[in-house]
């Protein structure tokens, strides 16, 4: 790996404002999945580490909360700047150890960078209220109080935007984390501590418990009752497991789970905006987010059209390692993935669907796969239930609007849906039909630091980013006052 600054290449865990090695020097390897080298070896942290993560973390957050939010913003403004002055080396440690398109990591760079931006300014805005009082000799006001100190538990496949967007908010409000990166992605993490450590983020305030324990360190954190908040980011089994592991403490709890994303085309819609946006949504980081599209519904007219067009549009992708020019899909992260890929993919064709391109492993060899166009799909299909994370676009064909929605809302998720169409009120009425925390129309592409980014269902709890994703940061508090 080739940085401008080799120095951002931490592979010990960061806490209370210094690196740490594991006892006994522990460590596991983190590997390139474009070539399976190791890239470092990590210090494998556990239950013990974490506690004391714990312990800098809440005199550290006390000391936090007690700065005006101007002051915390400034350091946060601070943090944004060499996150983007250092964005191409944090790029390249990103597609090195995920795997994804180094197009794609500049953007993730951005994008993660922008959620530190965004909560500074709203760390500004946070405001209480004086309420119209019921009783003559009672005044009645609210504050809003920083939760104090959260664990966040974040997956691999945006190394970057997944820690930012948690930590940002936490940190613009006045509270302290105590943050377990995937173990695939933490030389991320590490980076982007090792940036808020330049920024002058106080010790304490973001620590970063890198291991292989996951369960333990998790555990941990949940049965901590110093921890008042858990936000998670990954499977729905993870995140019931947190839940309940929670219940003792009672904690405040956001989650961002599994999708089974629809993405529906209906006759009237633009074929080329159609099109883009469904390679945007469904090839993004080799289908690899719990955004992409999982299930493409084509209405009757234009069904034949849409297929031949996705499958050239996919024929014509660029597969490759994520750090050569002009690759569009990179590996899939380990064999575990591939397995689920080809599993789902097995599943189709033994009950009927028909492979228009793809169906296969890659040449390229190693965790590589085709991006794949499967029609003929029907709902007692693995893909239909569950969600693939991998670069295979499965077709189900619909005539009537009932009959779209009643099948994209035939599942447990709810986190992102799709349509395309040109007509205004089908856009509306079929928007809010739809069980879901977010609608895309027209486009494959909608997250932003600006917009609320959540689910429903089995997809979770809260919302992260836009105006209201301090909120899950913040209590409120009432203050009655006799006059
Ligand atoms: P994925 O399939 O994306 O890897 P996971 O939910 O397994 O989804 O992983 C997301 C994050 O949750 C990772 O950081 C992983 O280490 C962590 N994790 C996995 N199992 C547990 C667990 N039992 N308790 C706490 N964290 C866990």
């Amino acid at each position: 790996m080739k940085l401008n600054d080799p120095t951002l290449l931490r592979t010990d865990a960061y806490i209370n404002g210094a690196w740490a090695a594991a006892p006994q020097d522990r460590r596991f390897a983190v590997t390139n999945p474009a070539t399976g080298e190791t890239i470092a070896e990590v210090a494998d942290l556990g239950a013990a580490e974490t506690t004391a993560a714990i312990d800098a973390a809440v005199p550290a957050q006390k000391a936090w909360a007690a700065r005006t939010a101007k002051d915390r913003a400034m350091v946060m403004r601070k943090w944004y700047e060499l996150i983007m002055a250092n964005a191409e080396d944090l790029a390249v440690i990103l597609t090195t150890e995920m795997g994804k398109p180094i197009t794609e990591a500049r953007g993730e760079i951005a994008y993660g960078a922008s959620f530190i931006d965004w909560f500074a300014e709203e760390a500004r805005r946070v405001c209480g209220d004086v309420m119209e009082s019921p009783i003559p000799d009672k005044r009645f006001l609210t504050f809003k109080q920083p939760v104090g100190v959260f664990g966040a538990i974040t997956p691999w496949n945006f190394p970057i935007a997944m820690i930012t967007r948690k930590v940002s908010p936490g940190i613009a409000a006045g509270c302290a984390c105590v943050l377990k990166p995937a173990e695939q992605t933490p030389l991320s993490a590490l980076a982007l501590a090792e940036v808020a450590d330049r920024a002058g983020i106080p010790a304490g305030i973001i620590n970063i418990v890198t291991g292989m324990d996951a369960p333990a360190i998790g555990e941990t954190m949940c049965a901590d009752d110093r921890i008042r908040k858990m936000t998670f980011t990954g499977s729905t089994e993870v995140g019931r497991i947190l839940m309940r592991q929670s219940a003792g403490t009672l904690k405040k709890m956001s989650l961002e789970l599994g999708g089974n994303a629809p993405l529906i085309v209906f006759d009237d819609a633009d074929i080329d905006t159609a099109i883009a946006g469904t390679m945007a949504s469904k090839y993004r980081n080799a289908g690899q987010t719990c955004v992409c599209a999982n299930r493409i519904f084509v209405q009757d007219g234009i069904y034949d059209e849409f297929a031949r067009r996705l499958t050239e549009a996919s024929e014509a992708m660029k597969v490759g390692n994520g750090m050569e020019d002009g690759v569009e899909q990179g590996p899939i992260i380990d064999d575990q993935g591939l397995e689920k890929i080809e599993r789902h993919v097995a599943d189709a064709r033994a009950k009927g669907a028909e492979v228009l391109t793809g169906g296969d492993r890659h040449e390229l060899g190693g965790t590589y796969y085709q991006p794949t166009v499967l029609a003929n799909m029907s709902s007692e299909m693995m893909m239909f239930g569950e969600e693939t994370f991998g670069p295979v676009a499965g077709l189900f064909r619909f005539s009537t609007d009932d009959e779209a929605v009643a099948m994209a809302n035939d599942t447990e998720f709810g986190l992102a849906a799709y349509i395309f169409t040109d007509s205004t009120s089908r856009l509306f009425r079929v928007s809010e039909a739809l069980e879901y925390g977010m609608v895309s129309a027209n486009t494959g592409i909608f997250s932003s630091e600006v917009g609320p980014f959540g689910g429903v269902k089995s997809s979770g709890l809260g919302r992260e980013g836009s105006k209201y994703g301090i909120d899950e940061f913040l209590e409120i508090k009432f203050l009655c006052v006799g006059i």
